[in-house]
């Protein structure tokens, strides 16, 4: 196989990229050689579809390769929404059926509990539900951060970076987000016609407007438009401010300053030029019923969260409430329970925990975080939930070694986890094994990493009076957070069994 090679396969995979993946069998070279199964990684095409293909770059056992042509369409080939979804790095998956890219991340989360995990095939056939897909897999983004570039004519121009670059694909409309911020960025773009407002250079450093962050409460409809700008401040800012606030549901309108080079989307100062700092947004909590799949039944409990330009916030409201309210059965609260929320970031798993257990502790790396999370928690009238500033792999052990230097247990009933892709550490690992809680939850946006950590804490373990233990996987449940993207979400449950 070389460079300018061309050939024919059927796309058989999804790469972790969204790239096709066929294979070929090389023929062997000589009469004692076996045949070699060749992988062939194609941008732009689906499961199904067979393709000609040109190869751009070979290796010893893949080869990177271009589209030719597609021969024969996938029957799970459609049309995407999105008109520059080939070009645009955000969605990878847009042209393969819904109900595919389900399946597909469905296959995904189980291959990696059995190859990465070691984890029985028949038992994770047993214990792991279907994945809860969106009802719409559109529109679905609550947040948009859009850069801000300059077009071959001298126009401003708001769009996408280009897969890999990062050149910009000009856009005002994406089909995973909020319909709305189209008049939003289409207005922004003629006021800065009007005024002259250059958009910044990447290259030069030169410039003012660099992105635009809208976000918007699914549940409240109050919408923020947060303008990123090299400087402290734009030209003409009332006419900006005039134009905006009659746009429908904003809410909050305000200026940050990022001076900086480099990627960093948002700097540290905030200005608000009209409105409020923050908006609301709610997620609700549900009661999980099993049959066949998920059925999420309102309880009429919700929690409700502020978030200013600056704070995180799940991007997927309607989904993470289902994520979360998944969480919270895993847990099996009743009200007497300690439980440890790990990676809590601003606290969302943590507050639908409180409602439910006697204390929650939550733990996080990022002070900001932590002092949303603080605020969060007084918005919503919660007393038995505790913050705590600092990385899981250093708090833990110190929180045990205080129990152990006063002579006390340390009762948890349940950990829950929710790392960032990297997954857990090892240290984090070695404690929440060593503080020993009936239950333990992760929540994974990663199932590779999340199948490499499984297979460590449910390794078989003594406690301190030689007593053996093991947790053993009960249940699995994908959820699909980012639909149109390779990403999925896992909860999984553990529990503590006596005994080898
Ligand atoms: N559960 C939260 C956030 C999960 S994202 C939510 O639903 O909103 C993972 C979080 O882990 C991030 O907030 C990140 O800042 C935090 N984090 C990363 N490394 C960490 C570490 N070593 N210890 C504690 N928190 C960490």
């Amino acid at each position: 196989m070389k460079k300018d090679d061309v050939l024919q396969l059927t796309i058989e995979d999804i790469g972790s990229d969204g790239e096709g993946i066929g294979h070929i069998d090389l023929s062997a070279g000589s009469y004692d050689e076996p045949q070699r199964r060749y992988t062939i990684f194609v941008k732009d095409a689906v499961i199904g579809d067979v393709v000609t293909v040109k190869i751009m770059k070979a290796l010893q056992s893949f080869a990177y390769a271009k589209l030719v042509s597609i021969d024969k369409p996938s029957p799970d080939r459609v049309e995407p929404k999105c008109p520059i979804a080939a070009q645009c790095g955000g969605c990878q998956i847009q042209a393969l059926d819904y109900n595919k890219q389900l399946e597909f991340k469905q296959k995904k989360v189980m291959n990696d509990l059995v190859r990465i995990g070691g984890f029985d095939e028949s038992l994770i056939s047993e214990i792991t539900d279907p994945i809860i897909g969106m009802e719409d897999p559109y529109c679905y983004r609550n947040k948009e951060q859009v850069p801000v570039g300059t077009d071959k004519d001298g126009n401003p121009v708001t769009g996408f970076y280009a897969s890999h670059t990062h050149s910009i694909v000009p856009m005002t409309s994406c089909a995973i987000g909020d319909p709305e911020n189209d008049l939003i960025l289409n207005t922004i773009l003629d006021y800065m016609k009007a005024e002259n407002v250059p958009s910044y250079d990447e290259k030069t450093g030169a410039g003012l407007l660099r992105h635009i962050l809208i976000r918007s409460g699914v549940y409240s409809r109050e919408v923020m438009i947060c303008l990123v700008v090299n400087g402290d401040s734009l030209p003409s800012e009332e006419k900006l401010v005039e134009l905006l606030r009659v746009l429908p549901f904003v809410t909050s309108i305000s200026i940050n300053t990022n001076k900086s080079r480099g990627n960093v989307i948002l700097g540290r100062k905030l200005r608000v030029l009209w409105g409020e700092e923050s908006i609301v947004d709610t997620l609700h909590i549900y009661k999980v019923e099993y049959e066949e799949t998920a059925h999420f039944i309102p309880t009429g409990e919700a929690v409700n969260f502020r978030i200013s330009p600056l704070s995180f916030y799940q991007v997927n409201p309607k989904q993470t409430e289902k994520l979360y309210s998944i969480v919270l059965e895993y847990c099996r609260l009743n009200g007497h329970e300690t439980a440890w929320d790990l990676y809590c970031g601003i606290g969302t798993i943590s507050l639908f925990l409180a409602k439910h257990a006697k204390e929650v502790y939550g733990v996080e790396s990022v002070e900001d975080a932590v002092r949303d999370a603080r605020n969060n928690a007084r918005l919503n009238n919660i007393e038995n939930v505790e913050f705590e500033t600092g990385r899981a792999e250093d708090v833990l052990p110190a929180y045990v070694d205080r129990h152990k230097s006063e002579h006390r247990k340390h009762p948890v009933d349940v950990i829950v986890v929710d790392p960032p892709r990297k997954g857990l550490d090892d240290v984090t690992i070695g404690v929440m094994l060593a503080m020993a809680p009936p239950r333990i939850v992760y929540v994974s946006c990663d199932p590779a990493t999340m199948s490499r950590d499984l297979k460590k804490l449910t390794a078989a373990q003594k406690d301190a009076a030689g007593n053996e233990f093991s947790y053993k996987l009960q249940r699995v449940q994908p959820v699909d957070q980012f639909g149109h993207t390779v990403h999925v979400e896992t909860v999984v449950l553990m529990s503590r069994v006596e005994g080898k």
